[in-house]
């Protein structure tokens, strides 16, 4: 591992926040900590914190001696100045007299001695920082260091390799006691450089930012060499079928064997995140794999993302993926069971059950998959999942992976200082869910994209090449997907790619369409057919390929159409495109009565006269001056007097897809037309 600290750098990163007010002291932790961030081999994702001591003035104008530590619930890799808050570092100190300190008191004193009391809350680690007297402390999970202290021999390995360079902490979870012990044994020989804390972790400390850091390369860099040495070959792999299964054939039968069933036949349900790098599958593909695989965390803090542990499931082989389906809900029905008792086990009645779905599937012959609430949340899970095969592939070629018993990692699951990180923020009513807007990049699929972003559900925008989806699609996060949904073969790629990326689908919004005009009597059979492709087969294209992943997922669905005010009210020269819209309708009445069974809804939204939908502003102008009115006046001719708008028809599918008990229905938005009300 390089150092790759620069005085140029940091002297930029001085002189950059001074200009701000930052003292060079944190300017340089600042730099340090972002050098450490960007090295997933050392953290990922809010792991490890860094600490500097140094003199601030205190919110009266007092120089104060403060202990900076990183904050919770900032990343390493992007931390600022707000992200290490000050804590007053006598009171700290004083707290090491100490036999005992819970929690909830270490939490309530070193946010009580906050030089800023609106300031995040300090590290979990704070006190380890705390009571080492040097001026820089730095703290990672780097994965070799890991690979080395998750063994069975942990403390003479590493012993032997740091050679007293490093004094040896034995595992204590984080908080008082922790503290109190790596100080002790700091005292018990003051030229060490850092601590290896087994089974979670190292820190390095010195007088200057750079030293601390540059240590910490160093024994990270002894640890890789040492790794190179005296490997034996891992994995033996097992047998695999001839012919595996591609991840988005997989993925929505995993997804829908790991929802977690809520009262009401409502599911709780996952995003999956793919890895299928040839460190993975050398894992996923070992014959081992039972064993280590179910050996526990790399460190602990991962159990609040990871779970203790990944759920394994079977190769899915070409050609009988039902026989997977059946294994893997077998799968996830043990999983399930186990993490129950061992809840049972550990907690002492002060503590409630997470959900019980494993937050990784390991898959032989394909690769991992990380689950989450959310596609940022998958995608965590998956890259910790990553980060735990490098961890413990090494840890096996040179000697056994262990990690901490089941007991301690229940404490830090179950940690609430852990839970904290994860926010806590209440869910939204999709989260968890994949909806698909065809049509995405016009006035109506956006706003409805939008919409159903902000319920929580995330999102992938498919629309033809003219459109360019892809930057809205980028703008809410979501994927942006260039396809013709007139063309079968294209519909099943974009649907393929929807759930390479995100797993599954739940909610699909197929609203791409275009007004074709002419009288029924001469309008040429061309024009009837094209219009017919796109506002009808193209519904069917979607809808058919939809309710395949639905099924494979079994956790329902729910299919909207956009059906125009034609398919119930046809105007006149409207023909060619009024007959597929009903045709349409009569569709989602169809899947709704075939698939209602195995809770696929299936309704349509019935707009009417939306600006910049199919009509434009040319028509607009040219209608009211025929009518002789205003355009506002034309824009409101319906019952309620007011002109309806694209976000009117998002709520209404809105409203639909959270409509758990409603199907075969057409909500009618176009501020009121009896001539056009369904009946
Ligand atoms: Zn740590």
């Amino acid at each position: 591992m390089q150092s790759l600290w620069s005085d140029k750098d940091a002297d930029a990163a001085v002189s950059r926040y001074a200009d701000n007010g930052v003292s060079p002291d944190l300017a340089l932790r600042v730099y340090t900590s972002r050098l450490l961030g960007g090295d997933p081999t050392l953290v990922l994702h809010g792991g490890g914190n860094t600490s500097v001591k140094t003199v601030v003035s205190d919110l009266v104008g007092e120089p104060t001696q403060v202990l900076c530590v990183k904050g919770s619930g900032w990343d390493m890799a992007a931390i600022e100045p707000a992200g290490l808050p000050a804590v007053r570092l006598g009171p700290l100190r004083t707290l090491r007299r100490r036999d005992a300190l819970s929690d909830e008191d270490m939490v309530r004193v070193q946010r009580a001695n906050l030089i800023d009391p609106g300031a995040p809350n300090p590290s979990v680690e704070t006190l380890l920082h705390a009571f080492l007297p040097h001026k820089f402390v730095d703290h990672t999970h780097a994965t070799a260091v890991l690979s080395l202290a998750d063994q069975p021999d942990a403390d003479e390995r590493c012993a032997e390799l740091y050679d007293g360079k490093l004094g040896i902490v034995p595992y204590i979870m984080p908080g008082f006691l922790l503290a109190k012990k790596a100080a002790e044994i700091f005292e018990e020989d003051e030229t060490v450089e850092g601590l290896v804390l087994l089974k979670h972790g190292i820190f390095t400390f010195a007088e200057t930012a750079r030293d601390a850091y540059e240590r910490m390369i160093d024994a990270v860099t002894l640890a890789e060499e040492r790794l190179k040495r005296g490997r034996k070959n891992v994995f033996a792999p097992i047998a695999l079928p001839a012919a595996i299964a591609k991840p988005e054939e997989a993925a929505p039968i995993l997804r829908g064997a790991c929802a977690v069933p809520e009262p009401a036949d409502a599911y709780k349900r996952f995003v999956l995140d793919f890895r299928g790098g040839p460190a993975v599958l050398n894992l996923v593909n070992g014959a081992d794999v039972g064993r280590y695989g179910r050996a526990g965390v790399a460190t602990p803090d991962h159990t609040i993302r990871t779970k203790t542990y990944p759920l394994i499931v079977p190769a899915p082989e070409v050609g009988r993926l039902d026989d997977f389906a059946a294994a893997s809900r077998a799968a996830v029905e043990a999983f399930v069971a186990e993490y129950r008792a061992y809840f049972a086990r550990h907690d002492k009645g002060d503590k409630r059950q997470l959900d019980p779905a494993p937050r990784v599937v390991l898959v032989p012959g394909l690769g991992l998959f990380g689950l989450g609430r959310s596609a940022k949340d998958a995608a965590i899970a998956a890259d910790l999942a990553e980060s735990w095969v490098a961890t413990v592939t090494d840890a096996e070629a040179v000697g056994t992976f262990e990690s901490l018993p089941e007991a301690e990692l229940f404490e830090m699951e179950y940690w609430s200082l852990e839970q904290a990180k994860l926010g806590g923020a209440t869910e939204k009513p999709l989260q968890g869910q994949i909806a698909v807007v065809t049509g995405g990049a016009g006035t109506i699929g956006l706003a409805t994209a939008r919409a159903l972003r902000a319920e929580g559900a995330e999102i992938a925008l498919i629309d033809r090449a003219e459109a360019d989806p892809e930057p809205a699609a980028k703008k809410l996060g979501g994927l942006g997907i260039v396809c013709d949904v007139t063309d079968p073969a294209a519909v099943a790629a974009a649907f393929d790619e929807v759930v390479a990326r995100f797993g599954g689908v739940d909610i699909v919004v197929s609203n791409a369409g275009a007004a074709w005009q002419g009288k029924i009597g001469e309008v040429s059979d061309a024009v009837l057919r094209e219009s017919f492709e796109l506002n009808f087969f193209a519904h069917q294209n979607i809808a058919q390929k939809a309710v395949r992943i639905m099924r494979a997922q079994q956790t329902g669905g729910c299919l909207l159409f956009n059906v125009s005010k034609q398919a119930v009210n046809p105007g006149p020269s409207f023909g060619p495109y009024g007959l597929p819209k009903a045709a349409t309708l009569a569709l989602m009445r169809q899947y709704a009565l075939e698939y209602g069974g195995e809770g696929i809804r299936s309704n349509a939204v019935n707009a009417d006269g939306i600006r910049g939908g199919l009509l434009t502003s040319a028509m607009i102008a040219d209608r009211a001056a025929a009518y002789g009115i205003s355009e506002t006046a034309y824009m409101s001719r319906n019952l309620l007097h007011r002109e309806v708008t694209a976000e009117d028809v998002a709520a209404a599918f809105v409203d639909l897809a959270l409509a758990r008990n409603t199907t075969a229905s057409i909500a009618t938005v176009d501020g009121g037309n009896i001539a056009a009300a369904p009946r």
